[in-house]
């Protein structure tokens, strides 16, 4: 008699990907240029010894799984890499990208491995991903793991970004692998061991701009139509309705071009510097990808970015965000240009970007100042201002719209001065001329909100529901690492937990709602990140 199946073993696999697209007929793991293929069948390196840190019951749900069943050793072994599940077909996907705005070559799954297409109760398909699980034929010189540091930003951030409403990859869960892994997080001739780590990425798909410009990069346009073709097929069913044909690209292109809008949108809302927005992690259904050395703005300050890679140009700077994207978006263009064959609709998509841009982040903008729409003639100059008040002292971006709505638009300018002071990082600057702009800006908002909507309540309410209390700081993501480095993942939880619902007041939980302590300032991991990971 057959032995009855495990939960993991119920789970339901369609592998899409693998079984509509070209298999590089090699299969042995070394590194290499793979032409005429989309992906490498690879087997997981085993974890010789592994943990459990934290599971996603949320992600877990969304894949077909009961949270219970995420406690199990199976679970574990599945999700540290040491099992292969009936159905699954693991695989590293083929793709290129530019770094930093230079053209990189192939990049692939170097440290990401896809176990397969789980397709849930309702039907839908969602993609089990290995991020640590070991050497691909796109690793090159690097070893293919990943450590539980980056792992715990990867896991946390997230899930926080799901629940800010913020397209994003989801995760599943994290483990440590029992390996010692090494790692040079200054980049200064210094490597140390760290404990190894896998996280299970979940997404609908997880292709990348930089799949498209492999393709066009190695001038195979068939497969290039072929690709495109499935990504229309399996990602975007809308699209899929119109009749094959350069249009269809076209409107593929717009599609892409609005998701993508509309994500840079929700990263401004909530303060979110990517840190690596090449255009290998830029996904195509408009997901946030990819959490290396992403940051949050703590104090507000369009010009920073989190990477120190990045430290020279500030390229990912979170101001640039949105040009980026738009160029990201234009080498999207010429990737597919080969199988549209004009290139006026794509660029006047790429014109929209900015039209669509702009009025995104006024409807955004509206919205965190508690405003039912946004009136240009007022509302911009009250942005731009707004923006330079922010900058006048260092004021933490998170607890002012916080503080903000609590506002009393009916008091006086001096008691709303009162309401956001909490905001400020050195609150004895805020003297003088600076005192008195500050003073200013409320008067004017305070007018406009008057005149905006005569419910105090629905006000405060829709402001609290789009201006996060709790987001990942920094240096909160830090001393949860800090304490699972030492073998305790409470923090980790704990911070999964408070993260779940940022928008809520948690009594007990203001600790994590605090501004950055000053001993944060200048710790890496805290103000400044490498791409070390
Ligand atoms: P990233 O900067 O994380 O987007 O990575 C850029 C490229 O380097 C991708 O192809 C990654 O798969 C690859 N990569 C990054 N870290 C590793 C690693 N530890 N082992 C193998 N490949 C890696
Ligand atoms: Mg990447």
């Amino acid at each position: 008699m057959q032995a009855p199946r495990s939960a993991l073993e119920s789970l339901r696999f369609d592998n899409r990907f693998v079984d509509a697209l070209p298999a590089d007929p090699l299969t042995v793991n070394a590194v290499r240029q793979v032409g005429n293929a989309c992906y490498s069948r690879v087997t997981p390196r085993v974890a010789p010894d592994p943990r459990l840190v934290a599971y996603a019951r949320e992600v877990a749900e969304l894949v077909g799984l009961r949270p219970g069943e995420c406690t199990s050793n199976e679970f574990l072994q599945v999700f540290a890499g040491n099992r292969i599940l009936p159905g699954m077909d693991p695989h590293a996907t083929c793709y290129g990208g530019h770094q930093f705005g230079n053209w990189a070559g192939q990049l692939g799954d170097g440290r990401a491995i896809n176990l397969g297409e789980a397709v849930n109760g309702r039907g839908e398909h969602w993609t089990l991903q290995l991020k640590g699980a070991g050497l691909t034929p796109y690793s090159r010189t690097a070893d293919g793991l990943a450590v539980l540091r980056s792992s715990v930003r990867e896991f946390l951030c997230s899930e926080a970004m799901h629940h800010l409403g913020v397209p994003t990859t989801r995760a599943l869960s994290l483990a440590l692998t029992g390996d010692e892994v090494m790692r040079d997080i200054l980049y200064d001739g210094h490597p140390a061991p760290e404990p190894g780590a896998v996280v299970c990425r979940v997404a609908p798909s997880f292709t990348r701009f930089g799949h498209f410009q492999m393709l066009a990069a190695r001038g195979e346009t068939e497969l290039l139509r072929r690709f495109t073709d499935f990504t229309i097929e399996s990602d975007f069913p809308d699209v899929a309705q119109r009749p094959p044909g350069p249009e269809r690209y076209v409107d593929l292109f717009r599609e892409v071009c609005r998701l993508t809008v509309e994500m840079v949108v929700q990263w401004m809302r909530v303060g979110f510097v990517h840190g690596v927005m090449n255009t290998d992690n830029m996904s195509i259904l408009g997901l946030t990808i990819d959490y290396g050395p992403y940051g949050w703005l703590e104090d507000y300050d369009p010009d920073w970015t989190p990477n120190t890679t990045d430290a020279a140009t500030r390229r990912y700077r979170f101001g640039h965000q949105p040009a980026v994207a738009q160029w990201n978006l234009l080498q999207l263009a010429n990737a597919i240009y080969p199988i549209v064959g004009q290139a006026e609709p794509l660029e006047e998509a790429l014109r929209d970007f900015a039209t669509h841009y702009q009025a995104g982040h006024q409807a955004m903008m509206a919205r965190k100042l508690g405003l039912t729409a946004f009136e240009p003639s007022v509302d911009q100059p009250l942005c731009t201002r707004l923006e330079e008040i922010l900058r006048l002292t260092e004021t933490d971006m998170t607890i002012f719209f916080r503080c903000l709505a609590d506002v009393d638009i009916d008091g006086s300018d001096e008691a709303a001065m009162e309401r956001i002071a909490d905001a400020w990082y050195q609150p004895t600057q805020v003297a003088g001329d600076k005192r008195a702009q500050i003073l200013a800006w409320l008067h004017s908002y305070i007018a406009r909100a008057r005149r905006d909507n005569p419910d105090r309540d629905a006000r405060r309410s829709a402001m609290n529901a789009v201006n996060p209390k709790y987001v990942l700081r920094n240096y909160l993501a830090q001393l949860a690492i800090d304490k699972a480095d030492a073998g305790d993942f409470s923090m980790v939880n704990e911070l999964l937990q408070v993260l779940r619902r940022p928008y809520e007041e948690q009594p007990g939980q203001d600790d994590l709602a605090a501004k950055r302590p000053e001993w944060a300032r200048h710790r890496p991991g805290c103000s400044m990140l490498s791409c070390s990971s």
